[in-house]
């Protein structure tokens, strides 16, 4: 059972940003840490009191157990080191996914099973397909490896071009269309 934690964020009227004027997808990242979801609690509250939340957060944590939901999805994140894509997409961190880091590949492989169900249910919470245009890469708008675990474990050693990038992106499409049939109008409850 995954557990939901929402951030104060959720409660109280103030927000970090301006509400996107329009949501276009996701985007699966790998944070390239050890740390676990909850984790991420304290690392971005140290964001806050150190004045450096440019530097970066998304809206949602995730790995095997837990989703940390740090922002509301419908608001302007800054995950993707880009403009437009902070405006349109919704930033799905998968933890935990530093290449040799404390997780094997099949222990990582579970965690990215939380952010296929979560993507899943954000899609489906606004209306949208599961496409190449709605499920979408960093590297596809900043210099960047990420996601570079999955990229490691499901492509292995090849270069970032569209072929490559594609790929990637059909094989997070047809783990995320596993789940999009299971969905009830309960499970859309927990989004944040
Ligand atoms: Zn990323």
């Amino acid at each position: 059972m995954l557990h939901h934690i929402y951030s104060d964020y959720y409660k109280q009227p103030a927000k970090i940003t301006e509400k996107k004027p329009e949501i276009h997808g996701v985007v699966l990242h790998d944070d390239a840490e050890n740390n676990k979801a909850v984790d991420y609690i304290q690392w971005l509250q140290r964001r806050i009191d150190k004045d450096e939340l440019e530097k970066g957060w998304a809206c949602v944590y995730v790995d095997k157990e837990s989703c940390y939901w740090f922002h509301p999805s419908n608001y302007i994140e800054w995950h993707c080191g880009e403009p437009f894509a902070n405006a349109h997409f919704i930033g799905i961190e998968r933890c935990q996914s530093l290449i040799n880091g404390v997780l094997s590949d099949k222990a990582f492989m579970e965690n990215e099973e939380t952010s296929y169900w979560i993507a899943a249910l954000l899609l489906k919470k606004y209306n949208l397909p599961i496409t190449r245009e709605t499920v979408r890469l960093h590297k596809e708008f900043s210099d960047t490896a990420c996601p570079a675990r999955a990229w490691q474990v499901h492509l292995g050693d090849v270069p970032t071009n569209e072929k490559n990038i594609n790929k990637l992106k059909d094989y997070f499409i047809e783990h995320i269309k596993r789940y999009s049939d299971q969905i009830t109008k309960d499970d859309l409850d927990v989004l944040g």
